[in-house]
This record gives C-alpha cells, structure tokens and sequence, in this order.
C-alpha cells in the first residue's frame, strides 16, 4: 500500500503529509511505522486525493474517537522533517494543511464489508487558500438545506416511514406547491397536454420496456396483485407511451407533448441516501415529446428554451450545458442516427445561446442527451434538467402515426425534466436563497401583527382581503408582547410584517418592516399591491413560443 501511495501521489507535496499521516496514526495507535502494510495492527488501506487535500482509509483495531483524533493531530505536528523518510516537500514549499474530520466508512460503500477510519486532511499551498476554503465550507454548512430543512421545518422523515422517504412538512409543501403551480400553468400554456399516471405497473410492462432487463436493480420487489406481479414505477415514460398508443395518431396530430409530476421509485444504497438530494421515492417534472424527424430540430431546441425560461424564472443565471455522446459498450440504434441526434442536440445548445461541453461516450444506452447544470451562490454546479434521445422505446412498443404518405411511421420521442426532481430542486431553492426565497414563492408573505388585541378584528379583515387578493399571509393573535411576535416572525423569515396600532386600524392602513429593507412606512391595501406589483408578476407563468 506504501508503494501504492509513493505511485499515485507522484511528486505531490500531499505524498509526505499522507506518509506523516499514515507514521502520525501507526504511532498513536501503539504500532511502529513500518507495520503500516496490509497484515500490520494499524493499516492503510486507501487514500484519494481531492482538490482540497486528501483523505485515508485506515483498517484500525479501535475505532476513532475525538481524543485519539486529536493525539494523531499532535503527532503529526510533531514529527520531525523528513521523519516519513526522504526531504520534507511539504514544510519546504510552505503549505499549510490540518486534519479536518474522522468518520467510519464501510470498504468499497458495502455495508457487509469491513468498516474503515477515514481521516479527512485539509492541504493548501497557502494559508490563504486553506482560509478562503474553510470559509466557503462554513457559508455552505450555514446553507445547508437538511438544517435549514429542519430548522424552517420544511421537510422531515421518519424511521417508521423508511430510509429515504420525505414527508413535506406544511411550509416545505407549500414550497412545492407553488413549483407546481407554476410549472404547470408553464406547461400548459407552452401547448404541453398535462396527465396523470398511476405508481405501479404490470411485469410484464416493465419486461417490454427493458427495464427489467436493464434496470431491474434500482427497482423494488415486485407486488402480487391477483397472482399477477406489479412493480413501483422507475420511471414514467411506459406510461406516456401506453397514452399515446390508446389513439392513432396522423402526422397532423403531432407533436404530442405529454407532461406529469411523475412520482418514481428507484433503489438507492442506504449509505447514498442525503437529505433531498437522494432519495428512494421523488416526483420528477417529466415530459415525453413525441414528433415526426422533421419536427424533432425544432421540439429539441424549445424544450432546452423552455427548460431555461423555467429555471431563469427562479432566478438562475448561470448554467452549463453537458452533450452526452455515444456510450462504447452497450447501446442501441444506428450510427447515422446517434449522430444525427447528437447533431441537434449541439445545435439547440448554441441556438440558445450557451456554449456546450461534450461528455464523450455519456449518453444512456438509447440515445443521445443534453444536460443542463446550474450554479448556485456559491458557484457550486447542480444538475437539473436533461434532455434525451430515445431510439429504444418507440420500437418496443411499436408507437407510430400515419404520415403524408398514408403509411404507417415510427415517430421520435424525446425525455425531458427541467426541474429534475422537485425534491432535488428545492434542496437547490433552500441552499441558493439560504432559506431566504424570492418574494413570490416565499411560502408566507405577510405577518401581521397585531399590537394589542383590540386590533385582532381589523386585522383578520385585513388578512381576509389580502388572501383573495393571492397574497399568503399569517397572523398572530396570541396574547403575547408585540416585541415577541416580531421575533418570532422574523425566526421563520417572514420577508414582510404589517404591523397595526391604533394609528393604523384608524387610518385603515398598516405599517410595512422588511425583513432586509428595514422600516417601509405606513401603506394601505391598494399601495401595498402596487408595491409588489412586479414581484408578484415574477410568478405568473407566461406563453414564451
Ligand atoms: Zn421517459
């Protein structure tokens, strides 16, 4: 393992502080350096370079706990240059480096494999890089969408539901429901046909499909239902296409533009599962485009302008699109076409205005697909929506229309999601705005408050006009200070509190605080909607084609 380490570091400064890391342990642990090796009481089994340092993998007699991680952070601190043999690059070119963390991994992520010490260390070359990394860990940590998720009680789970699963707490829920409503409305308005499909379907779809050929191991076990086997749905599309094929279509119908929140289920390892991120149950924003070859140029380039008209409306900016190639092994349909439908999918890229990275040899086995990633504000890279070729599906199930010439054709189809996943997407929300959303998706607008009770009556009349002007307010009404109910408005980051005295309830007006403006005066109703007039046009889906 020593030599394997002494390779793969090359001249890496990383090599010596991992040899000084590995003798740190042996010495600590009760074991003398050379015993580092695979039969030795104190071994190194695996270490992996990252941009911010390194981690090693130790198959360790006692598992480690935060006194011993701290003795091995001594030791190693203390060890003389040149101590894990040969000159010290590490102390002579200046870098800077810290142990950061310790956690037990299973070998090879198999949870009946052995469990592992990984330590986790920090390496720059510079004091400055090390602080401007722990910075940007720190602002990530704070935007964490599973503490923010529980802090804001968005979303929870529970060990008698299962691993995996969310439950959508009311202000998490409400969250989703304006996606939805937006993303809806967008559909349709943009001439997508909106459906519904169920959550299980038939082996024997599944079978035709290919998915239990290709797929089966990120399905659950199937269901007897009438001595007949049902499995969860992976994914949508055999749905769509059982809905397409139920009419004959002629080449006037189409392009059919099928669309759903599809709620799927795929298998993830239990270690793999992460706050929203990766689940074993999750809606997708899913569509299937269903066109003729001489549509298909157009039907690619607007789903990607549609795709980003969504995205932009939540207030994203930067994106990166991925073409995924041709896979080497294990893929279906003909040269010509892979390339024809790679072709489009570059062109739609630039047409849009972005520039594409290729992913050689990244596409699914049945086609093409483009990628869309975004940046969030911290520039860190998030996948959201892909476009897909598909040349597996319209042939198994035999899909066609009648085309000009009075004969039967097999039509393309295309796989969309522009969210992702809405659990996916709102993970992304919450870390982006750090909890802090956008105006018109912000799950309450107003809270009142009311400085005395002799001010509740004219304060739910207020609440009342509000709601059917479409606003989302809350009130409070408990029998508590002023003071208190402010704060307790601005722990859930209510952007806007109304507040009314006797001034206000007199004068049928209120007084506007912003959560980051400060003080805004006293307004009334009328003011107030045309205040917000353009936030709340943010969140009015439009017909962009
Ligand atoms: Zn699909």
């Amino acid at each position: 393992m020593v030599n394997n380490l002494e390779n793969n570091f090359k001249d890496d400064f990383k090599n010596d502080l991992a040899k000084k890391l590995v003798l740190a342990v042996s010495l600590v642990m009760g074991c003398s350096g050379e015993t580092v090796q695979e039969t030795g009481p104190s071994r190194m089994v695996n270490f992996q370079m990252s941009e911010e340092g390194f981690y090693c993998d130790f198959n360790l007699d006692t598992p480690l706990h935060p006194a011993l991680f701290d003795r091995i952070a001594s030791a190693m601190k203390e060890l003389d240059p040149g101590a894990a043999g040969g000159p010290d690059r590490a102390l002579e070119s200046g870098v800077v480096y810290e142990l950061d963390h310790f956690s037990g991994v299973y070998e090879n992520g198999d949870a009946n494999g052995r469990m592992l010490q990984r330590i986790y260390v920090l390496a720059f070359d510079s004091k400055e890089g090390l602080d401007a990394y722990k910075a940007l860990v720190n602002e990530a940590s704070l935007r964490d969408h599973k503490i923010l998720g529980a802090q804001m009680r968005l979303f929870s789970s529970s060990e008698d539901i299962g691993q995996g699963l969310v439950l959508w707490n009311p202000k998490g829920a409400m969250i989703r429901y304006l996606l939805e409503q937006f993303a809806q409305a967008a559909h349709i308005l943009n001439d997508y046909q909106w459906v519904y499909t169920p959550h299980i379907g038939k082996a024997e779809l599944w079978k035709r499909s290919g998915h239990l050929d290709f797929y089966k191991d990120s399905m659950y076990s199937p269901i007897v239902i009438d001595e007949e086997e049902y499995y969860l749905k992976p994914m949508n599309c055999p749905f769509h296409i059982s809905i397409y094929n139920n009419e004959a279509h002629s080449y006037r119908d189409l392009p059919v533009r099928l669309a759903e929140f599809g709620t799927v289920y795929r298998y993830e390892l239990s270690g793999a599962l992460n706050g929203l991120t990766r689940v074993r149950g999750f809606t997708q924003d899913d569509a299937h485009i269903i066109c003729t070859p001489e549509q298909i140029e157009e039907e690619v380039a607007n789903a990607l302008k549609f795709s980003l008209y969504i995205l932009r409306s939540f207030g994203f900016e930067n994106f990166s699109a991925y073409v995924s190639t041709r896979p080497k092994v294990k893929s279906i349909g003909d040269d010509s076409d892979w390339e024809m439908a790679t072709g489009i999918l570059k062109k739609a890229v630039v047409s849009s205005g972005l520039e594409y990275k290729l992913d050689e040899g990244g596409g699914a086995f049945y086609g093409p697909k483009i990628d869309l990633k975004l940046k969030d504000a911290l520039n860190r890279e998030w996948q959201c929506s892909t476009i897909q070729f598909d040349f597996n599906l319209p042939t198994r199930f035999e899909m066609s229309y009648i085309g000009r010439d009075g004969s039967r054709h097999a039509p393309y189809m295309v796989h969309r999601a522009l969210f992702g996943s809405l659990e996916r997407f709102t993970a992304l929300l919450i870390e982006h705005y750090k909890g802090e959303f956008p105006f018109w998706f912000t799950p309450v607008q107003f809270g009142i408050v009311p400085i005395k009770p002799s001010h509740d009556f004219y304060c739910k009349e207020l609440a009342g006009t509000l709601k059917n002007l479409g606003f989302r307010v809350n009130a409070d009404y408990d029998d508590i200070n002023m003071r208190n109910k402010i704060k307790n408005f601005e722990l859930e980051k209510i952007p806007f509190l109304l507040i009314v005295g006797d001034k206000e309830m007199q004068n049928r007006t209120f007084s506007v605080r912003s959560r980051k403006g400060g003080d805004l005066g006293a307004m009334d109703v009328s003011e107030l909607c045309v205040y917000f007039r353009d936030e709340v046009e943010k969140g009015k889906p439009k017909c962009i084609f």
